[in-house]
């Protein structure tokens, strides 16, 4: 089965999207480069990537959750926040996954040769605004607390491109003990606008995987409603959990003042 498919960016920027309609973005220097996320584990996503390069290959990633990390395992060196580290050695786990995946009727059928195992090298921890330096083409990342407390945004310098990803998005999950409380991650957001000056392009690694520059605002107002109670009777159903989800949408989740960001939450978040 073939697991990915890629589309060109940027020279330097190739979008890798996998079969459950994720992608992550492989970022090409002069030197080498770097996987920024690694999607669900399935098939080779290294083999994958090194058809797009022959500069040698490192993943960061930017969160530990399991559709984000699970395919690290191809690679020797990793990089990501150590605060995610006890959710990504749940969330990578192979018992984690196959649980997870033999419940859902697209994944149900993959065998158990085209799952990566877990892995079990060395996690390198990122400090808040490190920068790596790919020749002639720089990743800093910058630490935006909130989807989970690990959660890192990778600004491409050179290219003005920054990637929201999990952080940053059309309906943000804010939920269990791994999230922030939505006044915490307001603080987050208002930080990282301060970089809105050092990008041009937000990217994300789910749904339409693009958005305007004026998400981030739009997701700081959901904060706000939130905080002072709008909407509270409305409710979404994913992954398995009711949320309560901050400005009004339509049944595909789309807003209903044609927007873009949204929050979805558990009441404990709702402070
Ligand atoms: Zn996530």
């Amino acid at each position: 089965m073939e697991y990915y498919t890629s589309e060109k960016i940027s020279d330097r920027v190739i979008r890798i999207t996998d079969f459950l309609k994720n992608c992550c973005y492989l970022v090409i220097g002069e030197k080498r480069a770097v996987l920024l996320d690694t999607l669900d584990g399935f098939g080779n996503i290294r083999q994958f990537a090194e058809t797009l390069t022959d500069k040698p290959l490192f993943v960061i990633l930017t969160h530990g959750h399991i559709d984000h990390g699970a395919g690290c395992w191809y690679f020797d060196e990793v990089w990501m926040n150590r605060k995610d580290m006890a959710l990504f050695q749940e969330h990578c786990s192979l018992e984690f996954r196959k649980e997870r995946y033999r419940k859902d009727p697209a994944t149900r059928a993959i065998p158990d040769s085209d799952y990566a195992l877990m892995y079990e090298g060395e996690i390198n921890d990122i400090a808040d605004g490190q920068r790596f330096d790919l020749g002639n083409l720089t990743v800093r990342m910058i630490a935006v607390p909130g989807h989970t407390q690990g959660m890192m945004v990778p600004l491409i310098e050179e290219e003005r491109m920054i990637i929201f990803g999990d952080a940053c998005g059309v309906g943000v999950l804010l939920t269990g003990e791994n999230s922030s409380c939505v006044s915490e991650y307001r603080k987050s957001l208002q930080r990282l606008k301060t970089f809105e000056q050092e990008y041009d392009t937000i990217l994300r690694n789910h749904g339409t995987f693009c958005s305007p520059k004026e998400l981030l605002d739009n997701v700081l107002e959901c904060c706000d409603d939130i905080l002072a109670g709008k909407n509270r009777d409305q409710i979404v159903h994913s992954h398995g959990i009711d949320f309560h989800i901050a400005k009004p949408v339509d049944d595909k989740e789309n807003r209903l003042d044609g927007k873009q960001g949204n929050i979805k939450y558990t009441l404990d978040k709702a402070h």
